[in-house]
C-alpha cells in the first residue's frame, strides 16, 4: 500500500469504484477514459511499481487466469483483444496494471 497511490486507494475502497473482479490477489476495474468499448484494468493489490519490478510469477500466473476469465466474459475471444502493459516511464500510474482492450480489427501486418 502506498498512500500515493491511486491504485492502492481504489483497491483499499478509499476511493469508490465497482470491480469487474476480485480475488485474493488481484482486482479489475474499468478505465475511467476508455479507449475501447472494453476497456479494462488488471490490477495487482500489492503496490508492485513496474513489469520489472514484478518477481512473483504466481501473481503473474493469477493475473494471467483472471484475464482469460474477462476475455471471454466480454467476449472478446474471437474479436479481437489487445493486452499492453506499460512500463519503463512510458506509464501514467506507478502501480503495475495490464491493459485489457477490444474488439479490435486485425493488427496492420508489418
Ligand atoms: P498507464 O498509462 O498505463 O499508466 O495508464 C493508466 C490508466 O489508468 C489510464 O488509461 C487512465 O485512464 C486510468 N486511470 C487513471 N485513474 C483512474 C481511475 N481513478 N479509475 C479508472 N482508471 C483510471
Ligand atoms: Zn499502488
Amino acid at each position: 500500500m502506498d498512500k500515493n497511490c491511486i491504485f492502492c486507494k481504489i483497491i483499499s475502497g478509499e476511493i469508490p469504484k465497482e470491480f469487474a473482479f476480485e480475488n485474493a490477489d488481484i482486482v479489475a476495474f474499468s478505465d475511467i477514459r476508455p479507449i475501447k468499448p472494453v476497456h479494462l484494468l488488471i490490477v495487482p493489490k500489492i503496490h508492485i511499481t513496474d513489469f520489472t519490478k514484478l518477481e512473483n510469477d504466481l501473481i503473474l500466473g493469477k493475473i494471467r487466469i483472471a484475464i482469460l476469465g474477462l476475455i471471454e466474459q466480454n467476449k472478446l475471444t474471437d474479436k479481437g483483444y489487445r493486452i499492453v502493459v506499460n512500463g519503463g516511464g512510458a506509464q501514467a500510474v506507478d502501480h503495475l496494471h495490464f491493459h485489457l482492450t477490444g474488439p479490435w480489427g486485425k493488427a496492420a501486418e508489418l
